[in-house]
């Protein structure tokens, strides 16, 4: 049971009046879900600014952003360069329904940077998984994918089924409002468990379109693939015909320069990349093969569109922020995470917290629990209300963690020592707080 708003120290009063007037014209008073606070109880904070590695709220606090938007904010907020691209090309117009330049640069920069032969510029991650599968399927002519159970592709009907539980199951939906005819033909399988998925392509292996995984995933908290797990994903595909499509919408530009594929590369076919790609901005990307992205039209016979697709703004910020993204900057973010990693650690142990620190790159997240954790089942083990006591104590001291035991913590290159001594000094209280909720919890 989560805590109920109350339970916690309760002084936001601005949020808190922000919220009512929220509720009663958005519902749950937020525009998507985890930004509620559901999972952790309590108001959730309405943000007015962001600089650096800090955010500020409504009623003037400020606190050290572990969250980064969800992960595009890789260079920090309001990053002076980002800024000014984004001011400069706003001022040229914000929109014209054409090809643009920027566009062009950054299609280059993502083709330099990855795997990918050809991209196509989307707004969302939601759209370019959601287009990604389209196309297999469009150039397979089959019609079932394959998805692992605790990995999030955005809200795309047919990727909305995670049911399975340890066995090849046919999903039912996860939401209503999916029908059964959307999510009919989405296999959900156990996230790094190969003989799963050998087993479900002997079965159906002539109509699987393709398989789509998280590079490395982050949506159940941080699961790395277990060693050659991706590599087999694409051995299997390939020997039946199916493609293999690499989620990167997180980890994509944010663990190297290039994505998961920088740091453990394997044979897939397509890739969706959102987030860190478009600095904070509305930009998403699907590439792959060349051959493959040719069937999209008008070069092919895949339909495909967006109005804002490709937009001046969100390439501007996209490319001002990639153009950030150097070498030493990546150095940065893996000894931030590092030394966070090792703060968490040390702190969670002194206080006796059950708890494993679960890395992928610089993408790492805790898991409240003492048992190995390599999937959505075994990540669902874990004491969430321990985790929502360090959530609400870190919050006090000025801290902004996901607010949710399933996500991912995100560094900036922002961080600095001053971020990093908050943290450090928030951390003991947290894990005694946590360390108070799990005895409760096993008391109760
Ligand atoms: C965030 C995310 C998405 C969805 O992206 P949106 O821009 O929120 O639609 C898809 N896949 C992965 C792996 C993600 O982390």
């Amino acid at each position: 049971m989560p805590p109920t708003p109350g339970t916690y120290p309760f002084d936001a009063p601005a949020s808190a009046a922000l919220f009512d007037r929220a509720r009663a014209v958005v519902p749950g008073g937020v525009n998507s879900p985890v930004r509620a606070f559901r999972a952790v109880g309590g108001t959730p904070r309405f943000m007015v600014r962001g600089e650096g590695s800090y955010l500020f709220d409504a009623d003037g606090r400020r606190y050290v952003d572990l969250v980064c938007s969800w992960g595009p904010l890789i260079v920090g907020h309001a990053h002076p360069a980002v800024v000014e691209a984004v001011t400069a090309a706003a001022a040229w117009g914000t929109s014209f329904g054409t090809p643009t330049p920027g566009e062009v640069e950054l299609a280059e920069l993502i083709v330099e940077r990855t795997p990918v032969e050809k991209v196509r510029l989307v707004n969302s991650g939601t759209e370019a998984t959601m287009s990604a599968v389209r196309l297999a399927r469009g150039v397979t002519g089959r019609s079932k994918v394959v998805k692992f159970a605790g990995c999030y592709h955005g809200h795309v009907d047919a990727l909305l089924a995670s049911a399975g539980s340890g066995v090849a199951t046919f999903a039912l939906p996860d939401s209503p409002g999916v029908t059964g005819a959307a999510a009919g033909d989405t296999i959900v399988l156990p996230y790094n468990n190969i003989a799963a998925v050998e087993a479900v392509f002997a079965e159906v292996g002539d109509e699987i379109a393709c398989v789509i995984t998280e590079a490395a995933a982050g949506n159940m908290g941080v699961i790395a693939p277990r060693d050659g797990f991706n590599q087999r994903l694409a051995e299997i595909a390939h020997r039946h015909g199916a493609l293999l499509i690499s989620d990167e919408v997180m980890t994509g530009f944010r663990v190297s320069r290039s994505g998961w594929a920088g740091l453990d590369p394997f044979d897939a076919d397509l890739y969706t990349f959102g987030k860190v790609m478009g600095g904070g901005l509305p930009a998403a990307a699907f590439g792959g093969r060349a051959d493959v992205m040719d069937q999209l039209a008008p070069a092919g016979p895949v339909y495909q569109a967006g109005t804002l697709s490709g937009n001046p703004l969100a390439c501007a910020a996209g490319l001002a922020t990639l153009k950030l993204c150097t070498p030493e900057a990546y150095q940065k973010l893996d000894a931030t995470a590092a030394t966070l990693r090792n703060l968490a650690t040390e702190a969670l142990s002194k206080a006796g917290v059950p708890h494993r620190v679960s890395t992928a790159g610089n993408m790492f997240s805790v898991f409240f629990t003492d048992a190995d954790v390599r999937d959505y089942d075994s990540a669902r083990q874990q004491d969430t209300a321990a985790f929502a006591a360090f959530f609400h104590s870190m919050l006090a001291s000025g801290v902004y963690l996901p607010p949710s035991a399933f996500e991912a913590w995100f560094v900036s290159t922002a961080l600095d020592d001053e971020a990093l001594e908050i943290i450090d000094a928030a951390l003991p209280q947290a894990a005694q707080a946590a360390a108070a909720a799990a005895e409760a919890g096993v008391e109760r």
